[in-house]
């Protein structure tokens, strides 16, 4: 990020506009509609607006390089030509924020994708890179937020300094997320301001709602990906005060956290051991007892090979309310990832997940249930234990010529995978740079993007078959 979103006080001074023909006429619109005071400078002498300007218009015509720049707050340039770079290096050398239009390089500030709604401005930016991507994703924003988000802010503000005297410090996030979220909010939205302010003072009068108790939430952060992160959970995120974090939760899904949230590791870090599953439900019942809204956040999904189970076991023993949110699980993540679909109408008509962390687990497990031709296999934690997984299927009665796929850190951006067969799983496993990956074993492998793009002739010597 180099450009840190501000929001201008445009009460404090007037803004210089200089330009002309449409650029220029599109920046005086914005700027008036913001309810800024404008000096123009148009060197085509043209001063048509087409807009009213409520008074706030001065036009100047005088060199713009040679006025006064004493009280002006911003300097903006849209249509300005070689006008608007001078103005910008003498805005530059009187300390003036200065944007000239689509000219990043000559400019110290740039100028938003808005989105307004009232008081709630959205400011969208790409860093001058990208406008269209910017106005693509105000479009978005528009369909998301209701009319009235911004009567409801204006609403919040009118009340948050007389209510905030009633209402004790530690419950007074709580109590305006209540405002925000219940039927307080509810009534301004719909336009119903008389029934939003009964709402309140009911709500005021009823401290009972100070003492509500904390919350553990058991969050599927899927495989790494953020945007695979689903509403509720992104919901949930942004409204923790800590957040308990496995190893395989990807920094890109931890930043969609509330800023300031406490974030606490307490799975293996690379060399070290985690701090132990008892240790684990310790820390979230505590941190509930002390009132907070507690994240359990959890690679894929916590019921899938995460010991979720245990965790909610504990809360319920411990008598913590708590709420499960699901995740994509690294078999889904891996088959929208490489395009492997799991089933596939009369080839594989059943799906096993299976965990082969330790070679003694890879015993344990009944490989004879899996010779079944149209079952995928998909395996989790599978990479040292290839070798028993490869054995295990092999003296069941698998074919050694049974498509197999290794597929790694699949959906971040440095996804990666080698499909072969399974007789040589453990040299595929052994061409994976780095975990976490998973193993995928049936005849659907053969559809996989990886497995279409290799090339046949490669494909046909990894299986022994040379060209005459
Ligand atoms: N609860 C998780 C699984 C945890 S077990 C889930 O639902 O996905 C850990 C194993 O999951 C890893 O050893 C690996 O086999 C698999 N895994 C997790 N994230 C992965 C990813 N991004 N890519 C490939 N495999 C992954």
């Amino acid at each position: 990020m180099r450009f840190l979103p501000v929001f201008l006080d445009l009460h404090a001074g007037p803004v210089l506009l200089v330009g002309q023909g449409e650029p220029a006429r599109a920046k005086l619109r914005l700027l008036l509609a913001a309810g800024a005071e404008v000096r123009w400078h148009a060197p085509d002498g043209n001063y048509e607006t087409g807009v009213a300007d409520a008074g706030r218009l001065t036009v100047l015509h005088q060199d713009p390089l040679a006025i006064e720049l004493g009280g002006i707050i911003a300097v903006v340039c849209a249509g300005a030509g070689e006008l608007g770079h001078a103005m910008a290096a003498r805005a530059r050398r009187h300390g003036l924020p200065v944007n000239v239009m689509d000219e990043p390089e000559h400019s110290s500030f740039i100028v938003p994708a808005i989105v307004d709604r009232g008081d709630v401005v959205v400011a969208i930016g790409t860093g001058g890179a990208a406008p269209v991507l910017a106005r693509r994703l105000r479009e978005k924003i528009e369909t998301l937020l209701p009319a009235r988000i911004g009567d409801l802010a204006a609403f919040i503000g009118r009340w948050r300094k007389p209510l905030s005297r009633e209402v004790a410090d530690h419950a007074r996030r709580r109590f305006w997320e209540q405002v925000v979220d219940g039927p307080v909010g509810a009534a301004v939205l719909e336009g119903r301001q008389i029934e939003a302010e009964r709402a309140l003072a009911e709500l005021a009068a009823a401290p009972g709602d100070t003492s509500v108790r904390g919350f553990v939430t058991l969050v599927g952060a899927g495989p790494g990906d953020p945007d695979l992160l689903t509403v509720k959970a992104l919901r949930v995120l942004q409204d923790a005060d800590i957040i308990f974090y496995d190893e395989l939760v990807s920094s890109a899904v931890l930043d969609r956290g509330r800023r300031d949230a406490t974030r606490v590791l307490v799975g293996r870090r690379v060399g070290r051991p985690g701090i132990g599953q008892d240790a684990i439900h310790r820390l979230l019942i505590e941190a509930a007892r002390c009132g907070q809204r507690v994240v359990r956040l959890k690679g894929g999904d916590s019921f899938v090979f995460g010991r979720g189970g245990e965790e909610v076991a504990a809360l319920r023993d411990a008598d913590i309310p708590y709420a499960v949110v699901p995740g994509i699980t690294a078999a889904l993540g891996a088959a929208s990832a490489f395009e492997v679909p799991l089933t596939y109408r009369r080839q594989a008509l059943r799906i096993t997940f299976l965990t082969a962390h330790q070679e003694r687990d890879a015993e344990a497990v009944d490989w004879g249930a899996l010779t079944d031709e149209k079952m995928t296999v998909v395996v989790y934690m599978g990479m040292t234990a290839a070798p028993a997984v490869r054995a295990g299927l092999l003296a069941a009665g698998r074919s050694p010529m049974t498509p197999v796929g290794v597929f790694a850190r699949v959906t971040r951006p440095d996804q990666q995978a080698a499909v072969g067969v399974l007789d040589n799983l453990p040299e595929l496993v052994a061409e994976i740079a780095e975990g976490p990956a998973i193993l995928v074993i049936g005849e659907v492998v053969t559809h996989s993007a990886p497995w279409r793009a290799n090339n046949p002739f490669e494909l046909l010597s990894s299986l022994g078959i040379a060209a005459e």
